[in-house]
């Protein structure tokens, strides 16, 4: 079964008429700020989302997860908060504080950590055309690292999608570093593009296996990576695996004037930076968010 945009539109309708919360947070989607930054001739953007301060300002040690119940079991989740199908062992819920305008979490139903990307990513794909399904490794921007959890939104709407597409034509069906393509590009990743036959076994195990690490050699983490999976508009199943070398900026931890409040997960990594705060919003320059990256993620020359 797959679901269409209008079903999709329909389930997230059915669920704001009845969930006053995530109504205000999308209605207030509708007034956010955004602002374009070019980076070597790349489209970024910003959006200021003062909501997202929930997910950004995320305390991820261990101690406080331990200590906290977990948003994403079902016994804890929100009585508003409707159970769409998807596949075996998977809810399909809307996220209450979107990014975008149609913005999925998609949880296991069972209660396990957030370790590596689980292979139904490529099965939850093939159900939300148009879509892009992606993966925040626990120590890569996920901000429930106990539970496992995918989240969608429209592919369209990622500039790093877009770009990907262009730049790596589905007859070259294999994997395919970043620097190979997009040479000025602020940090390096794997594009993959998976044929649907055997030549398509080996990138596609890639995708599901490339890792990051702290030391900004090996790329064997799973929790250390942003993984996305996406059909494309002719069908072909493609990827991005974004091998990451910290959590957080040093930006994040700074005092003073020099703090900022970025987080960066699949989203921020995908072309589209969040800031919770207006002052950064408005004083973030390329060389900043170049930095940013730099600091999360290989540069290609690391
Ligand atoms: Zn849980």
């Amino acid at each position: 079964m797959q679901y269409s945009h209008e079903e999709i539109k329909d389930f997230i309708e059915t669920q704001l008429s009845m969930w006053p919360l995530a109504k205000k947070n999308y209605d207030a989607l509708a007034e956010v700020e955004r602002r374009e930054i070019k980076i070597n001739d790349y489209d970024f953007f910003l959006q200021y989302n003062p909501a997202r301060i929930v997910s950004t300002g995320a305390n991820i040690e261990k101690e406080k997860i331990a200590n906290r119940k977990c948003f994403l079991c079902r016994d804890n989740r929100p009585p508003e908060q409707m159970i769409g199908e998807i596949i075996p062992g998977w809810e399909m819920l809307v996220n209450p504080y979107p990014i975008l305008p149609v913005h999925l979490t998609i949880v296991s139903k069972e209660h396990r950590p957030q370790s590596h990307v689980p292979k139904d990513i490529v099965e939850i794909a093939t159900r939300l055309p148009g879509m892009v399904i992606f993966f925040n490794g626990a120590k890569a921007g996920a901000s429930a690292p106990d539970h496992l959890h995918l989240q969608a939104v429209l592919k369209d709407e990622l500039p790093l999608i877009r770009l990907v597409e262009k730049v790596h034509p589905e007859s070259a069906a294999m994997v395919l570093p970043s620097d190979a393509l997009l040479p000025h590009f602020p940090f390096f990743f794997f594009t993959g593009v998976v044929n649907p036959d055997d030549t398509g076994l080996k990138p596609l195990l890639a995708g599901l296996s490339i890792g990051g690490s702290t030391d900004g050699k090996t790329l064997d983490d799973p929790e250390l990576v942003n993984t996305f999976f996406w059909i494309s508009e002719s069908g072909i199943l493609r990827f991005i695996a974004i091998p990451r070398i910290a959590h957080r900026p040093k930006c994040y931890y700074a005092e003073g004037a020099k703090n900022r409040m970025i987080s960066p997960g699949c989203i921020d990594m995908a072309g589209m930076l969040i800031t919770p705060r207006r002052n950064d919003f408005e004083t973030l320059t390329a060389e900043d968010i170049t930095k940013i990256y730099n600091e999360v993620a290989f540069n290609g020359k690391n």
